[in-house]
């Protein structure tokens, strides 16, 4: 067995490793079972992909049998392609929330905002240029609404979207035996949890209830950036998260213009410099302009 701490994995529980990769400090995780290995979001690009099924390989000789995105964000699911024929042949299935798989599928088509998204990536430097010109995009045949359960032949995966959050897709997996969830960015640990243009602030501490109502006191969760949690750093920041969209509410109630809110006060849970996404969309939740 090789010593898997000192190649970078780490074992969180047993047969269940977390790796944290450059760039973005994103976290792909890998599950081992009896009939094959799972992994849990495959990096910005097709060489970091590359790289992490070289590094899979000191976990397991068996293939990658299962690739699961928790959500269609670039540093997520930009090396799914490695996973993928003619790259890896039998190639591996491939899971996501069926919002998400819509959102990569809108970007593999072209879609004007990821085009855009694209060419500032690309105009960064050299390497996202180099990344950006490799990029073959893989949309999971496999979508989840609800819940679905992997069987990984002794053990079984749950998928679960605990509701809206990050984004409309977030999918979270549940390992009941291990006492472990492997939440994507719905919750983050080296960064403040990030609003972007398709996050939904009124909805993500209620998702966050909704996951925090399967943890117990050992309960391990695995965010998408950063290192592993216990539930109350979770509750601690759905708290925060909350304040966001409560504020938000009430400056709103007050008659404050969507424009100004972000400067009517300095008592924001997070960074304000971070929240401009966050008061638009929650504004727009509350007028209705956002389902
Ligand atoms: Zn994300």
């Amino acid at each position: 067995m090789p010593d898997r701490a000192a190649d970078g994995w780490r074992e969180i529980a047993d047969g269940v490793f977390q790796r944290r990769y450059q760039p973005v400090d994103v976290t792909v995780c890998a599950i081992v079972g009896a009939d094959g290995t799972a992994v849990v979001d495959t990096r910005c690009s097709l060489a970091e992909g590359r790289e992490l099924r070289e590094h899979l390989r000191q976990l397991s000789a068996a293939p990658v049998r299962w690739v699961v995105n928790t959500h269609a964000h670039f540093d997520h699911v930009w090396g799914n392609a490695e996973f993928a024929a003619p790259r890896q042949l039998p190639p591996a299935q491939f899971w996501a929330h069926a919002a998400a798989a819509r959102a990569m599928a809108a970007s593999r088509d072209g879609a004007p905002d990821d085009l855009a998204f694209k060419a500032e990536l690309a105009a960064e430097s050299p390497e996202w240029a180099a990344r950006m010109a490799e990029l073959v995009e893989v949309v999971p045949e496999h979508t989840v609404r609800t819940a679905h359960t992997l069987d990984l032949g002794d053990r079984e995966v749950r998928l679960l979207h605990p509701g809206r959050g990050h984004t409309d897709g977030d999918l979270v997996l549940h390992l009941p035996e291990s006492d472990t969830l492997l939440v994507g960015d719905l919750v983050e640990e080296s960064g403040e949890p990030a609003f972007g243009p398709d996050s939904f602030p009124l909805d993500w501490a209620p998702t966050l209830d909704a996951l925090l109502a399967v943890t117990g006191p050992g309960t391990v969760l695995v965010p998408g950036h950063g290192d592993p949690v216990d539930a109350a750093f979770v509750r601690a920041q759905r708290d925060a998260i909350r304040a966001v969209a409560d504020r938000c509410a009430a400056l709103r109630a007050a008659g404050v213009p969507v424009g100004e809110a972000l400067a009517a006060t300095d008592d924001w849970a997070f960074d304000p410099s971070a929240l401009g996404r966050a008061v638009e969309r929650a504004y727009a939740q509350l007028d209705g302009t956002l389902a």
